[in-house]
């Protein structure tokens, strides 16, 4: 008999974007912020040290409290965790384990991996042929899991379909999870389809428009009964995936809107450049409300275009599933790595 249960033999983990160690490159494959986190940040982590010999607040009461408040909603509304990737694990288990879940066929990568740990029965809806994703094809009576804008087109569904979505899905008993993982670069959200639905979750990250991917810190906003079923996985896996630090941190972030704003909008100018520029060299790109860009490479390689950026010092994303294959992600960074890499870009698929 093996050493390994056979759901550890079974699972075929997610694979996350390379973090390189042995050289300096313009970092565009795992969709980070490439300006650095609030300057009160810094000033929130000061002269913490000597409390980390106590455990953090489990309830992340003063984040939980801010992040409320940002988002108009009350602080029993909001559940935190170690980066939204943990906090759509605990979703997976707290409402979709034994049961099917209907996700579109391109969206985060994760969805699947966190349905085999799980025990879901998940199942994919093709994207129709302009990569927007399916209402109608989604609306099988069952629950549903959308990333919002998507992964990684890019794409933003509008409200008004997501509304329609969690309306099926409310008539059936069922939750709508809606990723709104890069909801910041995107002119609208599902936060106040919140007052109309209790089946409806949105998960967030401080990762992206926050910059703090390196502190793991995401969270759920949601009607008190499902915030209270994300608890009680929670607390049947991990009491404390927060810890004091990233809490401090979190809180001092989400609080300084006119940085978060001002960030924000230097990626979005440069994100609209670099597809303007692309678009006019006659590459096709998808319109994007997030900070990345969605890029086809044909008739050149892909994953020969992913190589020679690198050998150039840019790192991009290819994804070897068929339907991707094609296509190359392209994180938005500063307005000058953005300029390097629209030269390189054209200059590659277009050689
Ligand atoms: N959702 C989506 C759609 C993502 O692309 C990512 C980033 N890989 C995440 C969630 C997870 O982000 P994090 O765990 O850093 O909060």
């Amino acid at each position: 008999m093996p050493y390994e249960s056979n759901l550890a033999l079974g699972l075929t983990p997610y694979t996350a974007g390379e973090q390189p160690k042995d050289r300096k490159f313009i970092k565009l494959n795992t969709n980070e912020n490439p300006y650095p986190p609030s300057p009160k940040v810094e000033a929130a982590l000061q002269g913490k040290v000597d409390r980390l010999r106590l455990y953090p607040d489990m309830e992340a009461t003063a984040l939980r409290e801010a992040i409320a408040k940002v988002n108009g909603l009350k602080p029993e509304n909001v559940f935190c965790g170690n980066g939204s990737d943990e906090v759509l694990a605990f979703a997976f288990a707290a409402f979709f384990a034994g049961k099917k879940l209907l996700a579109p066929d391109i969206t985060y990568s994760f969805y699947p991996v966190y349905s085999q740990l799980f025990g879901v029965d998940y199942q994919t809806v093709p994207l129709l042929a302009d990569f927007s994703v399916d209402v109608d094809g989604l609306m099988q009576g069952c629950p549903v899991a959308l990333a919002n804008p998507n992964a990684p087109t890019g794409i933003l569904l509008d409200k008004v379909e997501v509304r329609r979505l969690a309306a099926h899905c409310r008539a059936n008993d069922a939750v709508l999870l809606v990723d709104e993982a890069y909801a910041a670069f995107a002119p609208e959200n599902a936060v106040d389809l919140l007052a109309e639905f209790d089946n409806l979750l949105i998960v967030r990250t401080f990762s992206k428009s926050h910059a703090l991917a390196g502190m793991r810190v995401g969270y759920a906003l949601a009607n008190e009964r499902l915030i209270q079923a994300m608890r009680c996985i929670r607390d049947s896996f991990n009491s404390y995936p927060l810890d004091l630090l990233a809490q401090s941190a979190a809180e001092a972030a989400i609080l300084d809107a006119e940085y978060t704003a001002k960030t924000v909008g230097l990626v979005v100018a440069a994100r609209d450049k670099c597809r303007a520029a692309l678009t006019a060299a006659g590459i096709t790109v998808l319109p994007s409300c997030t900070n990345f860009l969605f890029v086809k490479a044909d008739p050149v390689d892909a994953k020969a275009i992913q190589l020679a950026l690198r050998a150039e010092g840019i790192l991009v994303r290819h994804f070897s599933a068929p339907k991707l294959a094609p296509w190359l992600r392209v994180t938005v960074g500063t307005t000058e790595d953005m300029e390097i890499v629209t030269e390189a870009l054209i200059r590659n698929i277009k050689r």
